[in-house]
């Protein structure tokens, strides 16, 4: 299995003395790729911290130094993108509040242009997949090969659980768009609080995800941004202990032979599924010739209802989940209506 790329350090560089402690306290877990810190920070209202700026930039060259970690930090223009240069900066990462901007992103590519760095790409905050594709092809018009993608939630107008729920298909559909491209999560800003981090972090191990950027701070509770999401270097550890990170395949004859027997099994049961549910279509086209000829409505409430309440409750005993069966009886219900409207509008 391939080892998962860890990228840690604080939301913010705030001092030189929190950067250094916190990325001595990570390097010494032994665990991480790459130092993390933010140094210009996009904020959602005025007079917040807004990060460090170019006074910052030697701090994290020498953390990266006295820890042999390469460094990354977030640009947002072209003058970010200069000064990052300018203090060789060994990864940069386009945010979530970038990507969403097409002009921002060009901006940004063209101020990279030649410049080969590593450069890491958020998810856009809103969920719009082909946004996200589109800055992968701004950069690599760009002359841009080392890109990585940062799987970090979508925001939402009513975050209950997550600060930015995962929306886990998106990041799947971009990787089927993308499946040369390395893909890691970013629990911290979905989560939004520091207990649901681990969970998040095994549920992109169980997605082979390529690995993991998280937030840690010396001293979370005086973080001057994102605080409560915020790990010490000491719980990070602890969780990253725990995760149990999956291999991609394997061509172990034991697992291969279980394996093809259970998938036969699935294949046979879908092909199955398939006529079942081409017989019960058939069966709905009778029912619509019968309804037309005795001039009565397609939709039938009573009866829809009985059918839900019904497979609802075996379906429970069955152990299968409320929500897929729900999902199934509505598009059955779609396409039985959608084959017996065929049947009403045929000419007699
Ligand atoms: C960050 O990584 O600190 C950050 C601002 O993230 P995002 O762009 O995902 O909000
Ligand atoms: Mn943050």
């Amino acid at each position: 299995m391939k080892t998962p790329i860890i990228i840690a350090g604080p939301c913010s560089a705030e001092s030189e003395e929190q950067l250094i402690n916190t990325a001595q306290l990570l390097a010494a877990t032994g665990k991480i790729t790459a130092l993390r810190a933010g140094v210009w920070k996009p904020r959602t209202k005025p007079g917040c911290f807004e990060g460090r700026g170019e006074e910052a930039l030697p701090w994290l060259k020498k953390a990266s130094e006295l820890t042999n970690l390469p460094v990354a930090i977030e640009v947002a223009n072209s003058m970010h993108v200069e000064l990052a240069l300018k203090h060789n900066i060994d990864i940069l990462w386009i945010g979530a509040r970038s990507t969403v901007n097409p002009f921002t992103v060009q901006e940004i590519a063209d101020a990279l242009r030649g410049s080969g760095k590593k450069v890491m790409i958020k998810n856009p905050i809103n969920p719009d997949i082909n946004l996200w594709s589109g800055a992968v092809e701004r950069l690599q018009k760009s002359g841009i090969e080392d890109i990585t993608l940062i799987h970090r939630g979508f925001s939402s107008y009513t975050p209950v659980t997550y600060r930015n729920p995962p929306m886990w298909h998106i990041a799947v559909e971009m990787r089927e768009r993308h499946p040369q491209i390395p893909m890691i999560c970013d629990p911290s800003h979905m989560a939004g609080k520091k207990k649901l981090i681990a969970g998040l972090c095994q549920e992109a191990a169980d997605l082979s995800y390529d690995g993991l950027i998280i937030e840690s701070h010396n001293k979370p509770c005086e973080a001057l941004s994102d605080k409560n999401q915020q790990l010490t270097p000491e719980e990070l550890n602890i969780i990253l202990d725990n995760i149990d990170w999956r291999q991609g395949d394997t061509q172990e004859p034991n697992y291969i032979l279980k394996i093809e027997r259970y998938r036969d099994y699935i294949d046979q049961s879908d092909a199955e599924v398939l006529q079942i549910l081409a017989n019960r279509m058939k069966m709905a086209e009778r029912i619509g010739t019968a309804k037309r000829a005795a001039a009565v409505a397609i939709y039938q409430p009573g009866r829809w209802d009985k059918i839900v309440r019904e497979t609802m409750q075996k379906s429970e005993q069955l152990g299968l989940s409320d929500e897929f069966i729900r999902d199934l009886l509505n598009a059955m219900h779609a396409e039985s209506i959608r084959h017996q409207r065929k049947i009403m509008s045929e000419k007699i």
